[in-house]
């Protein structure tokens, strides 16, 4: 351990009743402390996590070294009624050509006349026809109770005679071709992590939950949830759980990057899916961005379920707030665990945040970060003149601890005059992990940061050898087509289970193609590609860093939508570029 860790005093987290053990585990094992009513006074701890959302109070309490594991006000998208009330604004506002992504949904009572309307219309159809949609019957819907989870109270019905509720309720239309797997349907659980709504900075994990239903699908038992229901919290009660089934092996989950290879072995070009999904989530968080007051000490684990139909087509079934961090299986330890570190380090804590904790800028700090975040600097980032003003009145002691402080975030944002040396150290850690064959070059990031993991080195260490240990995070800038990768995510890159579950060759293109493509894709960076001109400018213009950890930065993705992002989100412009970036990959295939 180097002398840094050890002399730094440790960051500490508070857990609210109910808060996942695995964050307890995984802040723990990064020489977090737990915070104590009895040792520690009531502002002393930088992350409170907390399963359910926070009251106003706590943002308004919040304190520049302080974070919380929510943004306010997220509800316009995790609660199913009000995510489909957004999204038919956006239809609206928008066009229903680019918000096509979630299927038909009617919020009742309120919409029963309206549900009537459309039931009969589809139902007139497919009797004419014989068939509906791909020439399957269309003529199936979904009933889910608007604030319960994890399938309760779901059903399936193709008669209206057998809708019944008596609470509010959504009635979806129901994806009847979905994609399956050795006759098994699967959704997709992606992890989206909003790092801040205003400016709109966007990170998606690479790695994800695919979760199978455990019984055949088939449409002529809708009432067998172990075969149309995906949720986890309901399979692993079915009889067929810990059966070894075709191809999907025992339990009910697979990896994400085992999903990516399935794909690859099958054939499919995975770029346009994956780019869809891209847009799905980032129309969706459009929808809300605008309304959500700016608190910059929060962040945000969302997960996003995604379904994707017969014909490759992904379709939004829901988003998830504080998403299921229990590991009920490998998959989960696999995913969750990286997840959570890397979520850590997307927080973006400075050595100065625990010296902070402990009192040496408390006095002056009074004021939260919550609504007049813009004005304070934001933890994680370089501290500014003002600041640096009004910290220079503080004692000698603090003067000291500050001057420490500021060294340590120069080291870690450099000039961009240093940035090309930087980047030139990146690009051999970037060709060593291309020639290493089961590690080959990543397409995406420009910008990575490395995590502040005890037990995890970070690649630059490693390399230019200069550097201690680091306990906070670090910004490195890569321009062109490389990727810095972190220690953490190559050891679970080629961790055996990964290559034994999949099976497939160490070859630079089948493992390339377990992870997320480029946004934009390399195609898009050719010189036909609007932004080609603009690469250069976006690199080195002031922007977040493009991965941190297995998380990929999805938006802004580039320099239109970067300034989109700022002094008010520009959310026609964000949408625009969404669509442009769809129309430009679909007229390639
Ligand atoms: P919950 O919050 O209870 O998990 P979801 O909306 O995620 O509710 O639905 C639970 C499961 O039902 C999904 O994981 C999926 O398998 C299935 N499902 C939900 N909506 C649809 C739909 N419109 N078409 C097909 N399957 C669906």
């Amino acid at each position: 351990m180097s002398e840094d860790v050890r002399d730094t005093p440790q960051l500490v987290f508070r857990l609210h009743d109910g808060a996942p053990e695995l964050v307890r585990e995984v802040l723990l094992e990064r020489g977090w402390e737990e915070f104590n009513s009895q040792e520690h006074q009531e502002g002393d701890w930088n992350l409170y996590w907390r399963p359910s959302a926070f009251r106003s109070s706590d943002y308004k309490r919040l304190l520049p070294w302080q974070r919380l594991n929510h943004h306010p006000k997220t509800v316009g998208i995790t609660r199913k009624d009000c995510l489909a009330r957004n999204l038919r604004r956006m239809r609206g506002t928008f066009g229903s050509t680019l918000y096509d992504f979630s299927p038909t949904v009617f919020i009742l009572p309120n919409d029963y006349t309206r549900f009537l309307a459309e039931y009969t219309k589809h139902h007139l159809c497919g009797a004419a026809s014989g068939g509906g949609e791909g020439g399957r019957a269309t003529g199936y819907w979904i009933c889910k109770p608007v604030d319960l989870s994890r399938g309760r109270g779901i059903y399936i019905f193709e008669d209206v005679k057998d809708l019944v509720y008596n609470s509010s309720v959504i009635v979806q239309r129901y994806v009847s071709d979905p994609l399956l797997i050795s006759g098994y349907k699967f959704d997709l659980r992606l992890y989206v992590c909003v790092k801040s709504f205003q400016p709109l900075t966007v990170y998606m994990h690479q790695e994800g939950l695919v979760r199978f239903a455990t019984e055949k699908y088939s449409l002529s038992s809708l009432d067998n949830l172990f075969s149309h229901l995906t949720n986890t919290s309901i399979n692993k009660f079915g009889p067929s759980y810990t059966t070894d089934k075709e191809r999907v092996g025992q339990g009910c989950k697979w990896t994400m990057s085992k999903f990516r290879c399935f794909l690859h072995s099958q054939g499919v070009d995975q770029q346009l899916l994956w780019l869809r999904i891209n847009s799905i989530v980032t129309l969706t968080l459009l929808t809300v961005a605008p309304s959500i007051p700016p608190s910059r000490n929060c962040v945000e684990l969302l997960g996003f379920d995604i379904l994707i139909d017969a014909a490759l087509k992904p379709w939004l079934l829901e988003v998830n707030f504080s998403p299921a961090l229990s590991s009920d299986c490998q998959a989960d330890i696999t995913v969750k665990k990286g997840l959570v570190h890397d979520m850590i380090d997307l927080m973006s804590y400075q050595s100065g945040d625990s010296l902070r904790q402990r009192g040496y800028f408390r006095q002056k700090h009074k004021r939260p970060c919550y609504l007049g975040s813009q004005l304070q600097p934001a933890p994680g980032l370089p501290l500014s003149k003002s600041v640096c003003r009004h910290q220079s009145k503080k004692r000698s002691h603090s003067q000291s601890s500050l001057q420490a402080l500021l060294t340590e975030q120069r080291r870690k944002f450099p000039p961009s005059s240093q940035l090309n040396q930087t980047c030139s150290s990146l690009r051999w850690v970037s060709s060593t992990a291309g020639s290493n064959p089961t590690l080959p070059p990543h397409s995406h990031p420009i910008t990575a940061v490395t995590g502040n993991r005890r037990t995890r080195p970070t690649p630059s260490s490693l390399v230019t050898g200069n550097r201690a240990t680091a306990r906070v995070s670090e910004v490195t800038d890569v321009s062109g087509d490389t990727d810095a990768l972190t220690p953490d995510s190559l050891r679970r890159r080629v961790t055996p289970q990964h290559h034994h579950t999949v099976g497939f060759s160490s070859s630079s293109s089948s493992s390339q193609a377990c992870k997320l493509p480029a946004i934009p894709p390399r195609r898009q960076l050719s010189v036909r590609s609007p932004w080609a001109n603009q690469r250069q400018e976006w690199s080195m213009a002031p922007h977040p860093p493009c991965r941190v950890g297995d998380f990929i930065l999805t938006f802004p993705f580039n320099r239109a939508t970067l300034r989109a992002s700022r002094d008010g989100l520009d959310v026609r412009t964000a949408v625009q570029e969404v669509s442009k970036l769809a129309a430009q990959l679909t007229s390639q295939y």
